[in-house]
C-alpha cells in the first residue's frame, strides 16, 4: 500500500467485464500479477506516470487530472476505440488512473455506455457491481451525462457540446481571465447544407448570419444566467432548439460563430460586424453583458434585433 494525498491506494484491480480491468497505480506497477491476469495492454488515464514495464505491456496515455472542471469528455471516443481494439484481438486491458475509482471509473463507465447503448446510471451500476469503490467526480459524472445525451457522439457539430465548450471557456475565463478554447458555430453562409428552420439575415445586406441551433433563448428578468449544457441546472437558459419568445428583449444571444471577427484570436470583448456589409450588428463579451430585459448573460455574444431580419425557412 502507497499513501498519496491523504489516503490510502490499495494494490487493486477488478475485471468489469471480460478482458477489461480497472485498478489503481499500484496495479499498474504489479507486473505478476498483470501477467497473471494476461493483460496485454494498459490504459494510463493520469498525469505523472510514466509506464512502468514499457517492455511488457503496451500502453497508451491520456494526462489529465481527477478535477471536475477538466475535460475527460473529449477523450471518450478515442479511449473507447483503443479498448474496443484490444478487446476485439482477444487482448485484456487494464484502465488505471491513481485509486481507480474516478479518471479510470469514468473512461470505462464511458466505454460500456456507449458499447451496450445504456444510460449513466446502468452502466456505473454495472462498473460498482465489480468495482465498488468507484466514484467519477462530480464534473465527470456531468460529462457522462452529456454523452448520453449526445447519442454517444463527441462533436463540435452538435449545438449541446459547443454549449459544453462555450461553458467550459466562460469558466476558464472567469478562473484565468484568458479564453482557452472556442467552438464557433458553423457559418450558415458557408455551410449551406445545413438544415435550417429560421435563419437570421443581417437587414441591410440579407446575409445569412446564425440559425435557430446557435441561439440561445432566456426569460426576461433580472438575475444573472450562464451558458449551460446541463439539463438539471434550470437556470433560465432554454435549449439549443428554443427562439427567443420574448419580444420585450431588444437583442439576440447567440453563440461564438465562424464569422465573427476575433473569435478564433481569443479576443476577449470585440464588436460584433456583418462579414459582408461591416454593418455593426451588436458586440461580444466573455465576461457577460446585460440583456435591455435586465438579465445579466454570461458570455454574452449579443447581436441587435434591429439590425437583422429573422425569417422562416421552408
Ligand atoms: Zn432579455
Ligand atoms: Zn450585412
Amino acid at each position: 500500500m502507497a499513501e498519496s494525498q491523504g489516503f490510502v491506494i490499495q494494490n487493486t484491480m477488478d475485471e468489469i467485464i471480460d478482458g477489461l480491468y480497472v485498478g489503481s497505480s499500484m496495479a499498474e506497477t504489479d507486473k505478476e500479477k498483470l501477467k497473471s491476469c494476461s493483460i496485454t495492454h494498459i490504459l494510463t488515464v493520469a498525469s505523472h506516470y510514466p509506464p512502468t514495464h514499457p517492455e511488457d505491456f503496451i500502453y497508451k496515455s491520456i494526462s489529465i487530472d481527477d478535477l471536475p472542471e477538466e475535460n475527460i469528455i473529449q477523450y471518450f471516443p478515442e479511449c473507447n476505440a483503443f479498448i474496443s481494439d484490444v478487446l476485439s484481438v482477444g487482448g485484456r486491458i487494464l484502465i488505471h488512473c491513481m485509486a481507480g475509482q474516478s479518471r479510470s471509473a469514468a473512461v470505462t463507465v464511458a466505454f460500456i455506455m456507449q458499447r451496450d447503448k445504456l444510460s449513466l446510471e446502468d452502466a456505473l451500476q454495472m462498473v460498482k457491481e465489480k468495482r465498488p469503490q468507484i466514484y467519477p467526480n462530480s464534473g465527470f459524472l456531468d460529462q457522462l451525462e452529456l454523452y448520453y445525451d449526445l447519442g454517444y457522439q463527441v462533436s463540435a457539430n452538435k449545438p449541446l457540446y459547443r454549449r459544453f465548450l462555450i461553458s467550459h471557456s466562460a469558466e476558464h475565463f472567469k478562473e484565468y481571465g484568458s479564453i482557452e478554447q472556442v467552438a464557433a458555430g458553423a457559418d450558415p453562409s458557408v455551410h449551406k447544407g445545413l438544415p435550417v428552420q429560421r435563419l437570421v439575415r443581417c437587414k441591410k445586406c440579407r446575409r445569412a448570419l446564425v440559425t435557430e441551433t446557435n441561439i440561445l433563448d432566456h426569460q426576461a428578468g433580472a438575475g444573472q444566467i450562464a451558458f449551460s449544457y446541463k439539463k438539471r441546472n434550470s437556470n433560465g437558459m432554454d435549449t439549443p432548439h428554443a427562439f427567443p419568445q420574448n419580444r420585450a428583449c431588444s437583442s439576440l444571444f447567440v453563440e461564438p460563430m465562424e464569422w465573427m471577427d476575433g473569435v478564433n484570436e481569443g479576443l476577449l470583448e470585440n464588436k460584433i460586424i456583418c462579414p459582408k456589409c461591416l454593418a455593426k450588428l451588436g458586440a461580444y463579451n466573455w465576461a457577460g453583458a446585460q440583456c435591455s430585459c435586465g438579465k445579466w448573460i454570461t458570455p454574452s455574444f449579443q447581436i441587435h434585433r434591429n439590425r437583422v431580419d429573422e425569417v422562416r425557412q421552408r
